[in-house]
């Protein structure tokens, strides 16, 4: 039994194939660039027990339903999926399910119009997200497609987490409010941190800080998502590679009166010129750091602009839930930087937490602790697999709605 998860982004295609009883990935790979003259189809697989094969492929790709039939003839080429039979679902990652998706939902007719209505809150993301799932459906109509929304685990938060303090019809009538993202990375490092722990999950209080080129903290109080730093879209909350977070709102007034920005200049100034790009001149934290260490000021104020900001939800966060069992870090950032995780976590020692510098400095992998012993709060770090995730919910959804649909 396999499963195949599909990340669809507007020019590109991600995927995965399990093997769903180990959980092993036995093919993994993307196709992107498509739509343009030049595409690319990359891969990465293997046949149990054979060597691990990787290779690319220039070629043009002028569609998803292309892309998708790449990935399918690539798989088969391989000898790691035979037969379309072998697959029991198809997991989709699909960026909103605004306040409708609670859960990893079947997808069927409502399900794609459902989709395709939130897509005027994420009109980046749903419209190739449900690309790929048209195309799966088409392709593949008897095998299940299952959709998991990056929303679906926030949707817990009380509506003092949730609203907005501007006028409630703006809610009622345009859905604004606070959605929050991420939400399948932060609910598997959440389940982790608690099996690390040897608590039920039902019973941790945890605040879990995603860290990468998109960032976002949560509150988990009692397994649930309380409070989430990202908003009614991903622009919100920590400062991001190229995304500017929290801010002053009147500062769009000033900066349309001043520059004359319209409504797209304005999207793009915050969504894709700001963040650590903006203060530096770059998103790649890696680069940073060695920036900084060569005492270059704009990266060495990027850094401490990012930790702040970190610090400060964590100090939002732990007064929310009243008591913390673990602080847990993921992401490219939050998994191998040890000093934005050092300076986040800097003089909090009131509040039990306290870093063992030598485990954070340490160069292992995989989940670890890098607390002191005497560390009240254990601080974790947990490399977040969301694609599994994905893979294990669209499997327990197919299960649940009775085996094959
Ligand atoms: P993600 O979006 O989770 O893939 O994370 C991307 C971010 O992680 C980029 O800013 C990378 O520079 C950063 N990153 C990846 N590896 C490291 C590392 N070893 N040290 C610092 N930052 C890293």
């Amino acid at each position: 039994m396999k499963v195949l998860v599909l990340n669809s982004g507007s020019s590109s295609i991600k995927f995965q194939l399990f093997e769903g009883t180990g959980w092993q990935v036995i093919a993994s790979g993307a196709v992107s660039r498509i739509g343009e003259a030049e595409g690319e189809v990359e891969y990465t697989w293997q046949v149990p027990d054979g060597p691990m094969q990787t290779g690319r492929q220039g070629i043009a790709i002028p569609s998803h339903q292309d892309g998708i039939d790449h990935i399918i003839a690539g798989l088969r080429a391989a000898g790691v999926l035979a037969d379309l039979a072998e697959l029991a679902a198809i997991g989709h990652r699909v960026v909103h399910g605004g306040e409708r998706f609670h859960r990893p939902t079947l997808v069927d007719d409502a399900v794609v119009e459902a989709i395709r209505e939130m897509s005027a809150l994420a009109p980046l993301h749903n419209p190739a997200n449900l690309d790929g799932i048209l195309v799966a459906r088409r392709l593949f109509p008897q095998v299940p497609s299952v959709a998991v929304f990056d929303t679906a685990f926030h949707q817990t938060m009380p509506r003092t987490a949730y609203r907005y303090a501007i006028p409630e019809y703006l809610y009622t009538r345009y859905r604004v409010r606070r959605y929050g993202f991420h939400g399948t990375s932060h609910h598997y490092v959440g389940e982790r941190a608690a099996a690390l722990l040897g608590l039920a999950f039902d019973q941790c209080n945890l605040i879990t800080l995603h860290l990468g080129n998109g960032a976002s903290a949560t509150a988990i109080g009692a397994g649930r998502s309380i409070d989430t730093s990202m908003g009614m879209t991903p622009l919100e909350g920590l400062v991001m590679g190229t995304r500017c977070g929290d801010i002053d709102p009147a500062i769009l007034f000033y900066l349309a009166d001043q520059l004359g920005l319209n409504e797209p200049a304005l999207d793009d100034l915050l969504n894709r010129q700001s963040g650590l790009l903006g203060l530096c001149g770059v998103n790649d934290m890696r680069e940073i750091q060695r920036r900084a260490a060569d005492g270059d000021d704009a990266a060495e104020l990027a850094i401490g602009i990012t930790a702040q900001r970190i610090k400060k939800y964590i100090g939002a966060y732990y007064a929310e839930l009243g008591r913390v069992d673990a602080i847990v870090f993921t992401g490219g950032i939050g998994e191998n930087d040890a000093n934005i995780r050092r300076r986040s976590c800097a003089g909090l020692e009131n509040l039990g937490i306290r870093l063992d510098e030598g485990a954070n400095q340490s160069s292992a992998r995989g989940e670890r602790t890098i607390s002191a012993a005497d560390s009240r709060v254990r601080v974790l770090v947990i490399p977040t697999n969301e694609e599994l995730a994905i893979a294990r919910q669209a499997l327990a959804a197919v299960a649940a709605a009775g085996g094959d649909s």
